[in-house]
């Protein structure tokens, strides 16, 4: 069963008379069960499929479908509301509310999109080993902790595809062993991950790795 299937992705960037091609008819699947990480040099357009397979920024031609459903060319109303039940989204920048505790955080996250069989708050806070941080605010956390207190609100609502975009950028070995083993621990239960990195950690715990370059899948 697919996760997320692109097809021929197409997505320009016109600025005055410039024309960037930043995705030139890139193809890409992410089975339930596995992990996937993408590789490439900068500006390869690595950030633009991400947020295009979110349904964050609408391709230019070609279709994203998550679990089955179509999540490109439709108004942002809809896609919003397939990625809230479907999609759960880690970005470089953490992903928290300062002024809210982790719990309270995980508890917002979840409580946007209430969902049957979902787990509760403090069963992700065990999960991801953050029981003990519950009531710490982001700031006093590690970086090791917020990366995972990240994670437990992007699988709040129980998604069936995770993104994560350089989740372990700043971490050490240790802190980005755990979160790794993390990530990939949700996909072997059954969803799908897709995870853009540089770090050849992530590489070794992926099922596949694609590599993107000027826009293309390079291999
Ligand atoms: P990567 O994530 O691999 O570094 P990006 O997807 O960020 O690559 O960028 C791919 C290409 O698209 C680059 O040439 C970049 O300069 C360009 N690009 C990305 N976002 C925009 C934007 N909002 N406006 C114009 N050009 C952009
Ligand atoms: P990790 O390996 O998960 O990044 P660390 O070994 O960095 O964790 O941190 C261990 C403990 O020290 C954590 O409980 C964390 O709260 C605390 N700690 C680490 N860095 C900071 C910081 N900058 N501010 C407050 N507490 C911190």
């Amino acid at each position: 069963e697919i996760a997320v299937e692109a097809r021929e992705l197409y997505r320009f960037y016109r600025s005055g008379d410039e024309e960037t091609l930043a995705l030139r008819g890139v193809s890409v699947q992410v089975r339930r069960g596995e992990t996937v990480a993408v590789l490439g040099p900068s500006g390869s357009g690595k950030s633009t499929l991400l947020v295009c397979l979110a349904g964050l920024d609408e391709p230019d031609g070609g279709a994203v479908h998550v679990a089955g459903e179509r999540i490109s060319h439709r108004p942002e109303s809809e896609r919003a509301h397939l990625r809230a039940r479907r999609i759960g989204v880690l970005l470089q920048s953490d992903n928290l509310i300062t002024h809210l505790d982790v719990r309270a955080n995980v508890r917002l996250a979840q409580t946007a999109v209430p969902r049957a069989g979902g787990r509760g708050v403090d069963e992700l806070l065990d999960e991801v080993g953050l029981a003990h941080r519950a009531r710490a605010l982001p700031q006093e956390l590690s970086g090791g902790e917020l990366a995972r207190a990240g994670l437990a609100v992007a699988l709040a609502n129980g998604p069936d595809l995770l993104l994560a975009d350089e989740p372990t950028g700043e971490l050490d070995g240790a802190a980005e062993q755990r979160v790794l083993e993390l990530l990939r621990s949700r996909a072997s239960e059954g969803r799908g991950v897709l995870i853009v990195t540089h770090s050849p950690e992530a590489v070794r715990v992926a099922d596949r790795v694609v590599v993107l370059r000027d826009g293309r899948v390079a291999s």
